[in-house]
């Protein structure tokens, strides 16, 4: 099902991924997390990655960093990184890992992906209580995550954290000198500033403090120091306001963008909140069933949506002006990512309003909207304008396994997009 990738680059990109399929080996099956994901990442840009839960925007992070657990594997795809001295490095003995600048970081061998993070991607998670030790010192974990740039830096093929490789040695060597730190001082007094400048009020005193003593607000502050450690050139942060209260959220956002124009640095940042999006991106994918289904500038997006689904995200969100108009939300649930049920065809297909027969017959690739070099929908009318004619029936999907053969009363013809249906269904009307 691999597919060509639609999406060219720019000059000014820092990041460009194209078509990661990412899949989990179940005892129920092949499930398709993320499938043939296409995006750019620019230079200083903050650019979001939006769907409901389930959509895949996760793994497509974890993707990206590489950072994808077993029974996950990253099947295919490449993620081209723009780094001059790496590309020089590795032109001679892996050229097709190397494009101008750029590097397919997941052709690099293991020691140099791994020294990649932290300097090149760092990550923020959704929920800091359970992404920090609690038998460490906030302090302590900042300043791990320091040291450990520190010493990739000189010498990038023996990238280790304090847990890697963690043997009987190690372990008694701990248990006879507990006090003894992995990290050096230099790299503490880093943790103190990174606290600081992350907003931390007194934050010698509180690198002192473990994590169930910081708010959770002061405790996503620290994640963000903590992947600030290696001077990243690209954060991905998902989700990092979700476990928060909204006062607090807005906080955080602040903080991100400060850091972001402060620093540098490029963001993909990963939510389901439209208004977050609204707030920090100057570009958007939408994300569904695994597949980007959208993507363009924020006006793009938002002001002329192409995708029903994301048609469907906007008119379901509040207009605090106008409270009056019932919100609108999407029918049904994101579908099964089981291989065995998704079949050749457009996956929203079964929740959308203007859903043809058309739609059916394949799965959409990316068409890039009229007047436009970078807004493109994986959708039927983004190629051809809605045909009532060719409408699927609204009861379509209520017949037991629709996408398996035409249901009973229903020819053949209606399944493959002609318009003469059984007596209890039409679309000629
Ligand atoms: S391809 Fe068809 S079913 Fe899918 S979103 Fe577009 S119009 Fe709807």
């Amino acid at each position: 099902m691999a597919r060509e990738s639609a999406v060219g680059g720019h000059p000014d990109d820092v990041l460009r991924v194209r078509n990661l399929t990412t899949r989990f080996h179940t005892s129920e099956g092949q499930i398709n997390a993320v499938e043939s994901v296409d995006f750019d990442v620019r230079d200083g840009e903050v650019f979001g990655v939006v769907g409901e839960s389930g959509s895949g925007k996760s793994v497509t992070a974890l993707s990206v960093i590489d950072l994808v657990d077993s029974p996950g594997r990253v099947v295919e795809g490449e993620v081209w990184y723009r780094d001059a001295d790496l590309a020089e490095e590795f032109r001679g003995s892996d050229p097709d890992a190397v494009d101008g600048d750029f590097v397919d970081v997941r052709r690099l061998p293991t020691g140099v992906r791994r020294a990649l993070r932290g300097p090149a991607f760092s990550t923020v998670f959704q929920d800091p209580m359970s992404s920090l030790n609690p038998s460490l010192t906030v302090g302590e974990q900042i300043a791990e995550a320091v040291e450990v740039q520190r010493r990739a830096r000189a010498n990038p093929r023996r990238t280790r954290s304090r847990t890697q490789g963690y043997g009987l040695g190690r372990f008694l060597v701990d248990s006879l000198l507990p006090n003894r730190s992995y990290a050096s001082e230099s790299s503490h007094s880093r943790a103190v500033e990174l606290l600081e400048q992350v907003g931390i009020p007194d934050p010698a005193e509180r690198a002192e403090e473990y994590p169930h003593q910081f708010s959770g607000g002061m405790l996503q502050r620290a994640m963000i120091a903590q992947a600030l450690a290696g001077e990243p050139d690209v954060l991905v942060a998902d989700e990092p306001t979700t476990a928060l209260d909204v006062t607090i959220q807005a906080q955080i956002l602040d903080l991100l963008r400060d850091l972001q124009e402060e620093e540098g640095m490029s963001v993909v940042l990963i939510t389901h909140d439209l208004g977050v999006i609204a707030r920090m991106c100057s570009r958007v994918g939408v994300m569904y069933a695994g597949e980007i289904v959208e993507r363009g500038t924020l006006a793009d997006v938002f002001e002329s949506p192409v995708h029903p689904y994301t048609e469907g995200l906007l008119g379901s969100i509040p207009d605090l002006e106008d409270p009056a108009p019932r919100l609108r939300p999407i029918e049904g649930n994101v579908p099964s990512l089981l291989d065995s049920e998704m079949g050749d065809r457009c996956y929203f297909a079964d929740r959308c309003p203007r859903a043809m027969h058309d739609c059916l017959t394949r799965i959409p690739e990316y068409d890039v909207a009229e007047g436009t070099d970078e807004h493109a929908a994986r959708c039927v009318l983004a190629e051809r304008e809605y045909d009532q004619a060719d409408a699927l029936p609204a009861d379509y999907f209520e017949a037991d396994d629709p996408t398996a053969g035409p249901a009973d009363g229903v020819t053949d013809d209606d399944a493959t997009g002609g318009s003469v249906v059984g007596e209890e269904v039409s679309t000629d009307d």
